[in-house]
């Protein structure tokens, strides 16, 4: 990704399994005007999730295609599967002004660090270990043995947490999802050349 300076901003929301970040990215794209990354993944449909909107699910040979024609943005093994972000469309939103947010994984994240700094990175926390547990078995979507793994994951992943520019503990939905929205609203009010601009406009009318 090349370092113009888009109209709209890329907000990276990663975390622990299970820490919630899904429920709250669904509600900042249903109560605010930032848009939804959909990723690639050749993992396998869960019940309930919709092709093109959940994801879009590949194979590896297709997936494996797309990284070799630089259509990602950034793509990582996770679990055992691969996920990544299309490039193209992201670009082409954040230069119409939209704001994007991607919810992937840390590698991910570092990924895309690497290529667009410019990005505001969000790492989201659970409130405790027995809560993760909790909402990992209570969303019924993953074995024991997967739930477990996620689980050891996650020590690991918190030791990555200096690299990203705020941490929203999720305890509370409506409090999580109040931090995400304010966090949005105080990087549009950055100073950045939007500002310059304006007050270019100011000098030519005194
Ligand atoms: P992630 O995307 O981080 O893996 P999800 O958004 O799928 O996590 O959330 C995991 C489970 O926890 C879901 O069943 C979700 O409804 C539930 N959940 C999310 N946030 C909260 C919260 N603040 N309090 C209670 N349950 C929550
Ligand atoms: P799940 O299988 O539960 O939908 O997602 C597993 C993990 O993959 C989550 O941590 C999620 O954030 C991450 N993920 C989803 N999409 C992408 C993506 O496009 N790129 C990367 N790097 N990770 C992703």
């Amino acid at each position: 990704m090349d370092r113009e300076e888009y109209a709209g901003k890329l907000f990276i929301i990663s975390g622990p399994s299970g820490a919630g970040k899904g429920t709250i990215c669904q509600r900042l794209a249903e109560e605010t005007k930032v848009e939804l990354s959909v990723s690639m993944t050749t993992r396998k449909p869960r019940p309930g999730e919709i092709e093109g909107k959940s994801y879009f699910f590949t194979t590896e040979e297709e997936f494996q295609k797309e990284i070799e024609n630089g259509g990602l943005l950034e793509y990582a093994s996770v679990y055992g599967n691969f996920y990544g972000t299309p490039k193209s469309k992201v670009v082409e939103k954040l230069r119409a002004g939209t704001d994007i947010v991607l919810e992937i994984d840390i590698q991910g994240a570092l990924n895309v660090k690497e290529v667009y700094p410019d990005g505001i990175f969000i790492f989201i926390l659970p409130p405790s270990m027995a809560e993760l547990r909790k909402r990992i078995t209570g969303r019924g979507s993953e074995s024991e043995e997967a739930i477990n793994l996620r689980l050891s994951q996650t020590l690991k992943e918190v030791s990555y947490i200096d690299k990203y520019d705020y941490c929203v503990v999720n305890g509370d939905l409506n409090e999580a999802v109040a931090r995400v929205k304010s966090i949005v609203m105080a990087e549009h009010s950055r100073v950045s050349q939007s500002i310059y601009q304006l007050i270019e406009k100011y000098k030519e009318e005194v």
